[in-house]
């Protein structure tokens, strides 16, 4: 009877304790989101960073301002530990403003909006004049072959899939042009490319990013032209059968300069040593302000130490911040954290990057075995809450994709995509694109995330 009695009261325990702990969850996140929404301080430093740093690609004088200033906000935190951690990064500069024009026959000169694409050779003072050939695949490329492809520069234009409700999805299927297509160009003879900016939206900014060469093929230069001057292009050589186009790059690439991830962390007061990383990048392209991309995401990674610190939750494991540098041209700061990891054996909970700009948190992507993920997705009912209903496998991130070989749970922070690359790489990822309310769901969450694996483990 006693037995009985004493098994009574102990499964009585633990079913309040289970509440008592549960309620006591949705108190703490709560918290988290109201003091996140009341916020106006994280929405300053964003604007800070947008507008007094500006666009800072790696190597670049706003990188290095971009530095320092992250790690005086974070000293300002007076969080545990801060530190840099230094890295190389490539030099490349774009030089002066890229000009374009087509020359129509019935038009004439008709100027163009292009951008140098990350990493290309410039055209020199004198430009390039040649002859467009258009194609939307490299199939189609290839079936031209030399003959034709020879001496001319190749428009490759072949717009986003629309149909797919994830625009990283079509963002995805047409990087390779951006990436390989200088190098299959150059296979036939071409002597330059354009490429079709890669968004959905119809406008007149040039996207950049990075593109590549190989050493046994010539290098080309490359630019991309803005979506509705490409629709421009094409309906004229439909026309008139052949056109001249003419661009003048002048960028280059300089030495290789030093450069720094920026660390901050709150150390764990059970297990120190036990991480939970959370990272964004801190460079950015040149042409805009790195708002959307990603200093949204620096914005709100400095945030959850912030509302970690202001609402007095002190986690068990020690909460980790990395701003890493350089995702956009070699992603040498990623590979520099994981070197150090390596070296070190850090023992990491998960890692987790944020860098799928700022519009409204939608959920989670979860790279990693399968009793991590169900263990995210039976937090759904939290996440459900607050808006957070898709908890999907695979993704992370750029950075933190270096730590999939030691088998680290790799998770990304999942925001409504539909406008993302309207701002992508371009004049138009400036700070006025963000919108305060969402990106500070997107701190929330985030901080709510890091609460669930602190308190609960993967
Ligand atoms: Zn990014």
């Amino acid at each position: 009877m006693i037995k009985r009695f004493l098994a009574f009261l102990l499964i009585l325990f633990l079913f309040t304790n289970t509440i008592y702990s549960q309620s006591n969850d949705s108190i703490i996140i709560n918290k988290i989101f109201s003091e996140a929404l009341a916020d106006n301080e994280s929405y300053e430093n964003l604007r800070y960073l947008c507008k007094y740093i500006g666009g800072r690609i790696c190597g670049s004088v706003q990188a290095e301002n971009a530095v320092s200033w992250i790690e005086s906000l974070l000293l300002n935190l007076e969080i545990d530990s801060v530190y840099l951690q230094e890295l190389k990064v490539r030099n490349w500069v774009r030089g002066e403003k890229e000009y374009a024009y087509i020359l129509s026959k019935i038009f004439g000169k008709q100027e163009v909006n292009v951008a140098a694409l990350g990493g290309s050779i410039g055209t020199g003072k004198e430009g390039l004049m040649g002859k467009v050939i258009e194609v939307k695949s490299f199939e189609e490329l290839f079936e031209l072959g030399s003959e034709i492809v020879n001496g001319k520069i190749v428009f490759f234009n072949q717009p986003l899939n629309p149909t797919y409700l994830s625009t990283f999805r079509a963002y995805g299927e047409v990087a390779k042009f951006r990436a390989l297509g200088a190098i299959n160009a150059a296979k036939l003879g071409a002597t330059g490319i354009i490429l079709r900016s890669l968004t959905l939206s119809n406008d007149f900014y040039p996207h950049t990013g990075i593109m590549f060469y190989n050493d046994s093929v010539k290098k080309i230069p490359a630019i991309s032209i803005s979506t509705n001057d490409a629709d421009l292009l094409s309906s004229l050589l439909k026309v008139e059968g052949e056109l001249d186009f003419f661009f003048k790059t002048t960028c280059n690439e300089y030495s290789e300069k030093i450069s720094y991830n920026v660390i901050g962390e709150i150390k764990g007061n059970e297990h120190p040593e036990k991480i939970i990383l959370i990272g964004a990048h801190l460079d950015s392209w040149d042409i805009g302000e790195g708002a959307n991309d990603d200093g949204v995401g620096i914005i709100q990674c400095i945030e959850v130490l912030r509302l970690f610190k202001k609402l007095n939750i002190n986690p068990s494991n020690t909460i980790r911040f990395t701003a890493f540098m350089d995702e956009e041209v070699a992603q040498r700061g990623g590979k520099k954290y994981a070197e150090i990891v390596k070296s070190k054996g850090e023992n990491h909970i998960a890692a987790i990057e944020v860098d799928a700009g700022g519009a409204t948190p939608i959920g989670f992507s979860v790279n990693a075995d399968d009793s991590v993920y169900n263990k995210i997705k039976n937090w759904s009912d939290k996440f459900l809450k607050y808006g957070l209903y898709l908890i999907v496998k695979g993704g992370g991130g750029v950075d933190i994709s270096f730590l999939k070989e030691l088998n680290i749970p790799l998770i990304g922070l999942i925001t409504d995509s539909q406008r993302y690359f309207d701002y992508h790489h371009s004049a138009n990822d400036k700070f006025e694109n963000v919108n305060k309310r969402e990106m500070q769901l997107g701190s929330a969450s985030l901080a709510m995330l890091v609460y669930l694996i602190d308190k609960y483990g993967l």
